[in-house]
């Protein structure tokens, strides 16, 4: 049986529900997280929890448990679920409130859901061995995507169009012609001279907790890292491309709108710093 957290009790996940009025599923006014677990822990736990209230404090929703509390809350849903390997997932909306778009009443409840599921981390080995392709498309969002909101229409949409492209992934490029990052991971590339670059974690990216985390693995491995925007054109020249996620730690890209980079095998700095990272972790 799967169970799912709503709003302060465990339901069986199959009967789990919020009312159909709330501005998650009316407006999309909730913010989400997501946090790998490996061998029943939260990796990069600090900075998954950190980001959750910088999400929640830009849209101004009140923090509805402490930290603590929400730690008790996953690890008692880990284990009714028998997860030791996989991902959780928390969403917390502005509440239930007739509708109207402004935000309601100062006392209405957030609305908390969380809910767990198994990974199969072999599988993404064996992806990551393999390397995976991404197309490349025009990235629609709105000005915000610092914030983890579950607007993420623009992303499903452009991870549809990949699948159907039979690629993995989505590059997203913004109308200057920059690649701002994946539909729900962040993108790099490696220079010919060795250098790792990815876009500076302004407002046009989600600033990823892994990608942090590459900064830190990249000075164990002694590489040096540019932020700054790059094109399709520029990573289709690249030597190495790969992208960074939470569950997906770090996977080579070994092509790019069906163009195969460098010798279409994944590249030697991806896959020591996909080690660097797991070794850490
Ligand atoms: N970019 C987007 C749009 C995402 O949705 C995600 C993860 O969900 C990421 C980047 C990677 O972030 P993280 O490394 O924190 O998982």
């Amino acid at each position: 049986m799967r169970y799912a957290y709503v709003n302060g009790r465990f339901h069986r996940h199959s009967e789990a529900a919020i009312h159909i009025e709330d501005r998650g599923f009316q407006f999309a006014d909730a913010v989400y997280e997501v946090w790998s677990v490996r061998n029943g822990q939260l990796l990069d736990a600090d900075g998954h929890f950190q980001r959750l209230q910088r999400s929640l404090g830009e849209l101004r929703i009140p923090s509805p448990r402490t930290r603590a509390a929400l730690e008790q809350i996953i690890a008692e849903l880990l284990r009714r679920n028998r997860v030791r390997n996989g991902l959780v997932y928390l969403q917390v909306s502005r509440g239930q409130a007739r509708r109207d778009h402004a935000f309601p009443r100062a006392a209405t409840t957030p609305t908390i859901v969380l809910t767990c599921k198994r990974l199969d981390f072999a599988a993404a080995d064996a992806r990551a061995e393999a390397g995976i392709a991404v197309i490349t498309v025009p990235d629609q969002r709105w000005a915000r995507c610092d914030i983890k909101t579950v607007n993420l229409l623009p992303n499903v949409l452009a991870k549809q169009a990949a699948q159907e492209a039979g690629a993995t992934e989505a590059w997203l490029v913004d109308a200057d012609g920059h690649v701002t990052e994946g539909s729900s991971t962040n993108a790099w590339i490696v220079t010919k001279a060795g250098k790792l670059v990815t876009r500076p974690a302004d407002n046009h990216i989600l600033h990823g907790i892994t990608r942090a985390r590459i900064f830190q693995c990249s000075q164990l491995l002694d590489l040096e890292i540019e932020e700054r925007p790059f094109t399709p054109a520029e990573a289709c020249d690249a030597r190495e491309a790969f992208l960074t996620s939470a569950t997906s730690f770090v996977t080579p890209v070994v092509s790019i709108d069906h163009h195969t980079i460098a010798n279409g095998r994944p590249g030697s700095l991806a896959t020591a710093l996909r080690q660097a990272y797991l070794d850490q972790s």
